[in-house]
């Protein structure tokens, strides 16, 4: 089964088993996302491989996100299954930076 993140081809990193790419409706200023290569809906379903190639990803992205925009915080996110939020259902692993500020206090 193919989907739009299998034909994803403004990625940012990769190693031998996933991609990092910048979201297209970014929640924040350089929102990325992280995925495996392979086609897989499920977090839980990753390999043990795939799972330490978007980890290493993940780092990397930090770095880069470090350099271009000195955030203050982070967080990381997976959203595992249509009630949870998921919209994709090719797994990826959020990175999105955080601003001091960056939250509107109600
Ligand atoms: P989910 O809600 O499934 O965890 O997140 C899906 C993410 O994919 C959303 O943050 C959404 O903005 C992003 N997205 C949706 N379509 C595209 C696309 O065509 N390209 C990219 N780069 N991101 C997308
Ligand atoms: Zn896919």
């Amino acid at each position: 089964m193919k989907c739009i993140f299998c034909t994803i081809n403004e990625t940012v990193l990769e190693n031998k088993l996933a991609y990092a790419f910048f979201d297209k409706y970014p929640v924040n200023k350089g929102h990325l996302l992280i995925i495996p290569k392979r086609h897989v809906e499920q977090y839980f379903d990753l390999t043990l491989e795939e799972r330490q190639a978007i980890d290493d990803l993940l780092f990397k992205g930090k770095e880069l996100l470090d350099q271009q925009h000195q955030p203050d915080g982070y967080n990381i996110g997976i959203n595992c299954g249509e009630e949870a939020g998921q919209t994709i259902f090719h797994v990826h692993v959020h990175l999105i930076p955080r601003y001091k500020g960056d939250i509107d206090e109600p």
